[in-house]
């Protein structure tokens, strides 16, 4: 192709996440969705491996008989049983649909380093797997034995259908609807309502002084989760900005459907792999909970609150702080330059 002098200069009025000019190349300037480049650069920040976290208190208290009780045991392996799936469900998403339909050369950059994030999530797990002896075989095919994460993970792999089809195109009215559907779904509800009643269970463990270092592996995992959730909240509401007209009354009623849908989901699981509760966790604290974090995403969308339930996990707020996401990570972002340690 002979090379035309003309093009070369990129206008900024055509970067657009979706349907943007210049997608083939990752050229970042003029730089157009900052928030991606922060996302970006924060992501670098908070960078952590899984074998830093030392194993051997947990490695102990695994194989005591006087530490755990058999409700915590199973417990923690359906939580990582979840987690398995989970993290791989999201990393083929950011790779095989984010990647190849958003244009925006920041918002690539960024999407590249997500699919490293979930990439360590599955490490981690693997690392706490292996170093707690457990069966390899009993974990990861998890998914296909447990019916309420089988569940989960088959309501949002269905969102994948269409838009994983090599034919798939922005650039209709039809198809811009359902990739904006896939972000809504992958980043509301997989990442920001999904990991939630597990992410509340490995807190419990820590508050208990129990399993600290597969718990703080997990903290360092939802520290990411909550950066992937915001970077998601961040491409529906400049897309919405966008391109305007696919946000329409009826989507909307669809998007808020989706996520009631999700909650019972989420609900379900929380109730079935926890039937006698957990550190003082009940049933109806989950549902309350779960409900109290999905009312947070839609209004972080401009969608209207569809619980007003209070959070009966006040100590999660203290931890993830979900009402003021945001702020949380423009604050204390600076803390984490000095490399490994968690300091919230
Ligand atoms: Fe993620």
């Amino acid at each position: 192709m002979p090379i035309n002098k003309t093009d070369q200069k990129v206008n900024i009025n055509q970067r657009r996440v979706i349907n943007g000019a210049d997608a083939d190349v990752i050229q970042l300037y003029p730089m157009k969705h900052k928030f991606a480049w922060e996302a970006y650069l924060a992501g670098n920040a908070n960078h952590w491996l899984p074998t830093e976290i030392g194993m051997q208190k947990d490695i102990e208290q695994w194989k005591s008989n006087s530490v755990l009780s058999e409700d915590e045991r199973k417990a923690l392996k359906t939580v990582l049983g979840f987690f398995t799936t989970a993290d791989s469900i999201a990393a083929n998403n950011v790779a095989l649909a984010f990647y190849r339909h958003i244009t925006s050369p920041e918002c690539r950059l960024y999407i590249l380093r997500q699919a490293y994030e979930e990439a360590i999530h599955t490490h981690a797990y693997q690392y706490i797997v292996e170093s707690l002896g457990l069966e390899e075989g009993e974990i990861f095919n998890m998914y296909r034995e447990v019916e309420s994460i089988y569940n989960k993970d088959a309501f949002v792999l269905g969102f994948n259908e269409g838009i994983f089809d090599p034919e798939f195109k922005t650039g209709t009215f039809e198809n811009d609807q359902k990739f904006l559907e896939n972000i809504c779904v992958f980043s509301l509800i997989m990442e920001g309502i999904f990991f939630y009643s597990s992410f509340a269970v490995m807190f419990g463990f820590q508050r208990q002084n129990k399993m600290m270092g597969s718990a703080e592996q997990i903290q360092y995992i939802m520290r990411d989760e909550s950066q992937h959730l915001n970077f998601g909240i961040n491409l529906i509401n400049t897309i919405k900005e966008e391109q305007p007209e696919l946000w329409t009354a009826d989507f909307q009623a669809h998007i808020i459907d989706l996520i009631k849908q999700a909650v019972v989901l989420e609900y379900t699981f929380a109730r079935e792999v926890f039937p006698n509760g957990i550190f003082g966790m009940n049933s109806d604290n989950f549902k309350q909970y779960i409900e109290h974090i999905a009312d947070r995403r839609l209004e972080r969308v401009g969608l209207p609150a569809q619980y007003n339930v209070v959070n009966p996990f006040p100590w999660m707020s203290e931890a993830v702080d979900l009402s003021k996401e945001k702020n949380f990570f423009e604050t204390r972002v600076t803390e984490y330059q000095v490399g490994g340690t968690l300091e919230w």
